[in-house]
């Protein structure tokens, strides 16, 4: 297995990824990224993004990306394409296989992987995969212009996606485990108001039926403590938005992490307890997990990053 030596790898290439990469960059510390499995993170597969501040019309998510991406590599970044399949966090050089075939030896580390979308766990969401289930709706929207589909959740991701797709198809059900959304206030209007959207509460979705694709969701409906109905509702599409499980699990014999999976950081550092190891983003931000804080910690673990090289001699 090829080795290769660097000063600092940055892993992910999300907000987190690249703002890590731009001010490492800027330091002339020759960051070396790999952009994992997803080039560009989540926001790449959403629609607009109206809250990232310095864009008074919002600015589409891969526009947004790309834009990190280059500001990057203006400033040196040396970014790549290969997923970190194991790390050996004991000793210093950090060893980070990539593509199970080449080993980065590294002085520091930020992990920047982010997180994934997350399953119901039936065994028909594997059945359908890519006949009517989906975890994306910006990726796969399209494909459901003038249908019926369903969105499960109630946070903010699945308002956006019933948003999203009400102006594709037909009709959509959201699909609610509560009786109440968890999304902020303005979504949560945006999603009641819309003509095209049906909000199911107290709704579980327990498997899917179709011929040769999702033709209908099987639904439970609660009522009351004891009592619960089930009945089935046409869908030719399946969309999950139930949260996301953050990318850490090579890096758990090293760091701690909390029950879901979120590295667990010094309170308000990204410093994890191994020394010239940093994590940023939503892989360690269970509380906010958006674009503008997950900049913000990757311009914090480039700070550190940097001054960890001056106090060991590194630069
Ligand atoms: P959340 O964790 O906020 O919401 C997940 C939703 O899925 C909840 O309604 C939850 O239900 C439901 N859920 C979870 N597991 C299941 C299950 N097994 N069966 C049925 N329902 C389930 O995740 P989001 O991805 O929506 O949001 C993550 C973060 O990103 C939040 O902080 C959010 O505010 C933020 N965000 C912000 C946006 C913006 O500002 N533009 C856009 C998108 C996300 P329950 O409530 O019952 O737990």
């Amino acid at each position: 297995m090829s080795t290769e030596k660097v000063k600092c790898l940055i892993i992910g290439s999300g907000p987190a990824g690249y703002a890590a990469a731009i001010y490492t960059g800027r330091a002339n510390i020759a960051p070396v990224l790999y952009e994992g499995i997803q080039p560009g993170g989540q926001l790449t597969i959403t629609t607009d993004v109206e809250n990232f501040p310095g864009y008074p019309e919002g600015v589409s998510g891969t526009q947004l990306m790309e834009d990190l991406r280059k500001q990057a590599e203006r400033f040196g970044a040396d970014i790549r394409s290969g997923i970190a399949t194991s790390a050996d966090l004991s000793k210093r050089p950090y060893r980070i296989t990539i593509d199970d075939e080449k080993v980065i030896e590294t002085e520091t580390v930020i992990i920047s992987t982010g997180a994934t979308a997350k399953y119901l766990g039936l065994e028909d969401e594997q059945k359908y995969a890519g006949m009517g289930v989906s975890a994306c709706a910006t990726c796969d929207g399209f494909f459901y212009r003038k249908k019926t589909v369903a969105v499960v959740g109630g946070g903010d991701t699945a308002c956006e996606e019933a948003i999203y797709l009400a102006g594709l198809a037909k009709q959509v059900y959201l699909i609610v485990r509560k009786p109440f959304l968890r999304a902020s206030k303005i979504m949560q209007a945006r999603v009641m108001n819309h003509p095209n959207i049906k909000v199911l509460f107290e709704h579980n979705a327990v498997g899917l039926y179709g011929e040769n694709g999702v033709e209908g969701v099987h639904l439970v409906k609660r009522q009351g403590e004891c009592n619960e109905e089930r009945y089935d509702l046409a869908i030719d599409g399946f969309f999950l938005a139930i949260g996301h499980k953050p990318n850490s699990d090579i890096f758990k014999a090293y760091i701690d992490t909390d029950e879901v999976g979120y590295i667990i950081t010094e309170a308000g550092t990204p410093r994890t307890k191994v020394p010239g190891v940093f994590a940023a983003g939503d892989v360690a931000d269970p509380h906010y997990r958006q674009a503008i804080t997950a900049a913000g910690s990757g311009c914090k673990a480039a700070i550190e990053v940097e001054r960890y090289l001056s106090a060991n001699d590194l630069l």
